[in-house]
């Protein structure tokens, strides 16, 4: 008798707090290596990818004994009202409302590993969440998991996209479960709705031109992606609020994907003002803090541009002498928008004096052109 059934996988996981499981086979990804070059090629793959093609469809490469790959899902469609305590707030993914998911996601999957191991003597496991080079919304879609959408992303009948993706490796088999076709019919909400058209047609999405992407991306944003961003300070939910089986699908009472400190419209001024410590406390238990205090407040600083909130000026007026180049640069952009033309021109001038920086530099000849009108 074998040492463990599919069946019995799922039934753990279920019992410890996992949404969906589905299996896939190892090979499932190896048909995709035209399809990443075609997307590199056009130019669609951003710079937090994996450049190197082979390692995203090479399973063998994380676990070379690997023989089949167990996908999990957990949903974060959580039940909670969301409230506007301030005018002047930044949007934050429903992704980063709570604990960060790859702190939930592993212990969930370290459990399931131990209790594989636990019947099965000698198997080898490796468990991944997001920060891995292979195409894991392609293994969820091979798993059963779900069906693609025409946004790129996976969705599943009963807890639509608002599910996080995780996959254990392992070196022993299990028969794939059957891939589902997609379900959008003619429906094309996603790609009306996305601010930047990064939707280039149905199923293939330019990540650079993805707001997800922009939040976390370094150094300068071109300005029609920066407008686009709206109050946006991490991540990007439209094309998944727009699409109708979010709408209804299933919500769930989970506390670790509740927002906690960080609100899901989080007031901008709070965050202008951020010490070191407060970005800890606020952010630092989220999947959002990863890129770092400087990214977010750089967000945060276009985020009042594009709502015109003049009462950002003096927090941003303080940000030009920060540690951070990035943030001294997009607060003089900032205040060439914000403030009065003249006063704000001789302040960033005679900070250019003394700026060291090519970017904020650079960022700082730009504010005084535009006042010069
Ligand atoms: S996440 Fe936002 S920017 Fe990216 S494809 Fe969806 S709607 Fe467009
Ligand atoms: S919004 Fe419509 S087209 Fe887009 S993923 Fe949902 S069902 Fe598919």
């Amino acid at each position: 008798m074998d040492c463990i059934s599919k069946k019995e996988i799922k039934k753990f996981a279920q019992q410890i707090g996992i949404d969906l499981v589905g299996f896939a086979s190892p090979d499932c990804l190896k048909n995709y290596k035209n399809f990443l070059e075609e997307r590199k090629n056009l130019g669609y793959s951003c710079s937090i990818e994996e450049r190197d093609i082979q390692k995203r469809i090479s399973p063998e490469f994380i676990l070379p004994e690997v023989k089949s790959i167990i996908a999990i899902a957990l949903s974060y469609n959580v039940e909670y009202e969301v409230k506007y305590y301030s005018r002047s707030f930044g949007i934050v993914s429903r992704s980063s409302w709570g604990i960060d998911y790859h702190k939930v996601l592993k212990e969930k999957m370290e459990k399931l590993c131990e209790f594989i191991r636990s019947r099965c003597q000698g198997v080898k496991t490796a468990f991944l969440v997001d920060n891995n080079p292979l195409l894991e919304r392609t293994i969820a879609y091979h798993a059963g998991i779900g069906w693609f959408g025409k946004n790129g992303l996976i969705i599943n009948d009963e807890y639509g996209s608002y599910i996080f993706l995780g996959e254990i490796l392992i070196n022993k088999y299990f028969a794939p479960d059957t891939p589902q076709k997609s379900k959008c019919g003619d429906c094309e909400l996603c790609i009306k709705a996305c601010p930047t058209k990064a939707i280039v047609k149905p199923y293939i999405v330019n990540a650079n031109r993805c707001l997800s992407y922009v939040t976390v991306k370094k150094g300068e944003i071109e300005e029609d992606l920066l407008r686009k961003l709206g109050r946006k300070i991490y991540g990007c939910d439209t094309c998944q609020e727009v699409c109708p089986f979010n709408k209804k699908a299933k919500k769930v009472k989970r506390q670790e994907f509740t927002p906690d400190k960080l609100l899901p419209r989080h007031d901008l001024i709070e965050i202008l003002n951020m010490t070191n410590k407060d970005f800890k406390e606020i952010f630092g238990p989220t999947s959002s803090s990863w890129r770092g205090k400087s990214i977010i407040i750089r967000n945060a600083i276009i985020a009042c541009v594009n709502i015109g909130e003049k009462t950002c000026v003096e927090p941003i007026k303080n940000l030009l002498k920060s540690q951070s180049p990035i943030i001294r640069g997009y607060s003089a952009w900032a205040l060439s928008y914000l403030c009065d033309k003249e006063k704000i021109a001789e302040e960033i001038k005679e900070l250019l004096v003394k700026e060291r920086d090519e970017f904020a530099k650079e960022m700082m000849i730009k504010a005084i052109n535009r006042l010069k009108g």
